[in-house]
């Protein structure tokens, strides 16, 4: 736990990434962010940041034997003008390592203590500034890879996702009272409990719940993206199409350091969806243990991708190898697009009789030319189509974008239908199943979501945001 000392309310970090940039942040925020300010900085113009309501100040940062460590403008914003609703002083240096943790060290060494991940998030949910569903968009907003994921998650971090839920809360939480008034009724004289209106009114509830679930899926995908495992036979043209794929939907600048021309995997956009691509080894019954090994890895990554591209030739015959190949990816559980390719040498010739192949249910089927690029956009279509399922394609609405808010909301949806199957049943009954509605609807808000869970969502942010 924290020290109890005048450390424990004011926190310090880099808000800046780690690297040389033109400028550099340091964040102070809480009721002595201020005096520790004022303690390692010397203002240009003698000015005395706490006795001035200036917002904006230049001068030097000093170390306690009186070096300057930088210069810098010191940015004052008071409590409860800020991001965390506390008073917050940003120093903004030279983007340097040097510098910066330089003048981390000094405020630390005044009395901030070093932020944890999220903390500076965490405390302006904590002091009401904002509610979780705002908080985890914040993060997402940071970690968007696409316009689209980024378009969904301003669209939540503008507040959009919270008043929906709060419109929510207030008419379970209404419906709540009406079924708690009626508690002390004696049998006989009991009203009745749920009328038309009220009725009406939680059927309304329950589509809009409905409604955030199914596009959940859709903001799940653009926050997370998804994996697309390219297999096949060798000499098929995987790695074609996985180039042609890479031009055509032009490829998000791959954030794994180190890699080289020889990557097999690499991130595109698929109308808005992240989308990583891994170019697996060729499939067959392998003929020597290096092979082997290459093949065991493709299986792992068709395995554990959102989804695979069994790639075939539409110009050669099918052999047994593609038939086994096909029997084996049919048998997965992850969905399978068929992508019969080198299309462009079948000009002018007869399609060739996929037989067996064909008569596997695949969940599509495209034909391209990896070469030519006919028929690309029209897989990258089908293929976000099926992701997204029946979800909505615009972010205009507010989405849900992570899988323990789409649980919350689907309890609260269950609890919605006990209570529609029971609504003859006595007024305790129908008071808990809103109660449970009225809880898991408050998970997302953040206004009953428990403390451990409060805890890891906040440490996937980073430290200083
Ligand atoms: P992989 O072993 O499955 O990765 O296959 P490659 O991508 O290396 O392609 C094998 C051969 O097929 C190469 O000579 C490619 O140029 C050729 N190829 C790939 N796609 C097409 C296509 O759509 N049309 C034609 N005509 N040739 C293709």
């Amino acid at each position: 736990m924290m020290t109890t000392d005048f450390t424990e309310d004011t926190i310090a970090a880099i808000s800046t990434p780690p690297g040389e940039g033109g400028v550099g942040i340091v964040r102070l925020s809480g009721v002595h962010a201020v005096e520790i300010a004022a303690r390692l900085f010397v203002s240009s113009k003698g000015k005395d940041i706490r006795k001035i309501r200036q917002r904006v100040f230049h001068g030097h940062v000093h170390d306690g034997d009186g070096n300057i460590l930088d210069e810098v403008l010191l940015h004052i914003m008071r409590a409860p003008h800020s991001y965390t609703a506390e008073d917050v002083v940003e120093i903004n240096a030279h983007g340097g390592m040097a510098p910066l943790r330089a003048i981390l060290e000094a405020a630390l060494a005044h009395g901030a203590r070093l932020a944890q991940p999220g903390e500076f998030t965490r405390r302006a949910f904590v002091n009401g500034r904002m509610d979780l569903s705002r908080a985890e968009a914040v993060i997402d907003l940071v970690q968007a890879q696409t316009r689209a994921a980024l378009h969904a998650a301003n669209t939540v971090a503008g507040g959009a996702l919270s008043r929906a839920l709060y419109e929510l809360r207030d008419l379970l939480a209404d419906a709540l009272a009406h079924v708690e008034a009626a508690v002390d009724f004696p049998e006989e004289d009991l009203p009745e409990l749920v009328n038309e209106a009220l009725l009406e009114r939680l059927r309304n509830a329950h589509k809009r719940m409905t409604d955030l679930i199914r596009n959940a899926d859709a903001g799940i995908l653009y926050r997370e993206g998804v994996s697309l495992a390219i297999v096949g036979k060798p000499n098929v043209g995987k790695s074609s199409l996985f180039n042609a794929l890479l031009r055509d939907a032009r490829a998000i600048v791959s954030a794994q350091p180190g890699t080289t021309r020889d990557r097999l995997e690499e991130t595109i956009t698929l109308e808005g969806i992240p989308a990583r691509l891994i170019d697996t080894a060729g499939m067959r019954s392998a003929a020597d243990e290096v092979e082997a090994i290459g093949v065991e890895r493709a299986k792992n990554a068709a395995q554990q991708a959102g989804m695979i591209l069994f790639v075939v030739d539409a110009s050669a015959p099918f052999s047994q190898e593609d038939v086994a190949l096909a029997e084996y990816l049919a048998r997965l559980a992850v969905p399978v697009t068929l992508v019969r390719n080198k299309m462009d040498l079948m000009d002018g010739m007869d399609k060739m009789d996929a037989g067996d192949i064909l008569a596997v249910k695949w969940a599509a089927a495209c034909e391209v030319s990896a070469i030519t690029g006919a028929g690309l956009h029209e897989l990258e279509h089908t293929l976000a189509a099926l992701l997204l399922g029946d979800a909505s394609r615009t972010a205009e609405e507010p989405m849900l974008s992570r899988l323990h808010q789409k649980d919350s909301i689907r309890r609260a949806a269950t609890a919605l239908e006990r209570l529609f199957d029971n609504i003859d049943a006595s007024p305790e009954f129908l008071a808990v199943d809103l109660r449970e509605a009225l809880q898991a609807v408050g998970e997302i808000t953040g206004e009953t979501t428990p403390e451990d869970v409060l805890d890891r969502i906040f440490a996937s942010f980073c430290i200083g945001k």
